[in-house]
């Protein structure tokens, strides 16, 4: 993911709402961007093979992620993509920089853009074979093993309309296990879901060390976090609610806020402070594993400077304004019976995406619920429903911690047993078989090697 941008400024507000899973805001309106509702995002392939798969196979294999978006939901108005044909020569070390770029652009400079892709407004797909864009340009300090981004955006670096080209590069471990093709097509997903406007959440912690669980892991989760125990299985190719909702608010259509209903709040430290930095999550008391939402409180930065491996520091220093604590969430949710819970990050790659070097990711106090007599003082274990019903808006789902200072034996997240009730209703395995329908031989040996996918 994106790593360095060229310009990033503004400061947090008190008043910001917007989300953890969104990676470009604008800093003006405060709300997050993505293409134009319903668009046609025109792109260009590299012309090369992408580790085992021809060509023709890798850009089947892209077509497949891109339906799999095209799909969201009835109430997401996602762009659709239109192949435009292959570049005119293959991406490689030697030449990268014409078509991918760290720097974020916008259209009122066109021309200061640093790569001809930028400057020519045009979305290309380029596949590393070699790793030399990945590792030494793209995620230099991480490395990675894909990477996907917006590269350009209308209008100006202060009020930025859309993403107008963006950029996804594949790594030869996406197709280098035939065997495992659905995989691949689960990270193409994903780098399509950053370049589409998404960035990570932190949902369903409980289970990261659990692989029979994985289905419950979002699409848009990180991958690469030390402890998911099978992130980059099957489950992946197929979306989960979280990842459904965050493009029903990038990609609303007509009917969305008529069927769609939101819990807002805000998460305080026992003294009444914000808290900044929570993790909060909706469960749907029918599906509260899979049907699960989750968004970081007061979290709100500038264009592009989105989490992984950013210094967050842009987010707030820049233009003088220091930090402005909030500890605001607002959560779409289907209409549904909810609790809702506040934790801390406990992955600490996630966590030190959330706010290096700045504001601690901590918890200031223990992981609890809401209830309906919410203060500092009373049990974590107390919970109060919340019914939404569609078009709905329930404000001042507030929750008050208990503790305004963080001690080292806190309760980080709430703990779930094997007793409670773990539904997969919706969270299911993508049952296709990718390797049967693009005609692919499940003969050819493993080149393994798997990496970090941003
Ligand atoms: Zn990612």
């Amino acid at each position: 993911m994106k790593q360095y941008i060229l310009i990033l400024f503004l400061l947090f507000s008190p008043s910001s709402l917007w989300a953890y899973n969104f990676l470009y805001i604008n800093p003006t309106s405060r709300e997050p961007i993505g293409w134009e509702p319903g668009t046609t995002i025109h792109y260009y392939v590299d012309p090369g093979p992408l580790g085992l798969l021809t060509n023709e196979q890798a850009r089947a294999l892209i077509r497949a992620a891109m339906d799999i978006w095209e799909d969201t939901s009835p109430y997401a108005n996602v762009p659709h993509f239109q192949y435009e044909g292959l570049l005119a020569e293959d991406v490689n070390s030697s030449n990268y920089q014409d078509f991918v770029s760290r720097g974020t652009c916008f259209t009122s400079s066109i021309s200061s853009c640093p790569s001809q892709a930028q400057r020519d407004i045009k979305t290309v797909i380029i596949f590393d074979n070699d790793g030399t864009i990945l590792n030494r340009e793209l995620c230099s300090l991480t490395g990675c093993g894909a990477y996907g981004d917006a590269q350009v955006f209308s209008g100006d670096v202060s009020n930025p309309g859309y993403i107008v080209s963006g950029t996804v590069v594949l790594g030869t471990f996406v197709a280098s296990d035939l065997s495992t093709i659905n995989n691949s097509l689960g990270t193409i997903v994903h780098e399509l879901g950053h370049m589409l406007g998404l960035a990570h959440p932190a949902l369903n912690q409980q289970f990261y060390s659990d692989p029979t669980k994985s289905t419950l892991i979002p699409t848009m989760e990180l991958s690469s976090a030390p402890g998911i125990a099978d992130f980059s299985g099957n489950n992946t190719s197929s979306l989960n609610p979280d990842d459904i909702d965050g493009m029903i608010q990038l990609y609303p259509s007509s009917t969305s806020s008529s069927h769609m209903g939101v819990i807002s709040g805000e998460i305080f430290k026992s003294d009444g402070t914000p808290m900044m930095y929570a993790n909060v999550i909706a469960r749907n008391e029918d599906d509260p594993f899979c049907e699960a939402y989750s968004m970081l409180s007061g979290r709100i930065c500038p264009l592009g400077s989105h989490s992984l491996t950013l210094n967050m520091s842009s987010c707030f220093d820049n233009m003088g304004g220091g930090i402005v604590e909030s500890g605001k969430f607002n959560i779409l949710v289907p209409p549904g019976t909810y609790t809702l819970e506040v934790e801390e990050i406990t992955n600490q790659t996630l966590a030190s995406v959330v706010a290096p070097g700045l504001v601690e990711p901590f918890l200031y106090g223990d992981a609890e619920f809401w209830n309906l007599e919410d203060s500092a003082t009373e049990d974590s274990s107390v919970k109060s429903s919340i019914s939404v019903t569609a078009g709905e808006t329930k404000e001042n789902i507030n929750i008050t911690l208990n503790r305004s200072s963080v001690i080292a034996d806190r309760i980080k997240y709430i703990s779930y047993t094997t007793t409670d009730s773990i539904t997969t209703t919706h969270c299911q395995s993508n049952p296709t078989d990718y390797a049967t329908v693009l005609g692919l031989s499940n003969s050819a040996p493993s080149a393994g090697g798997c990496s970090l996918i941003h």
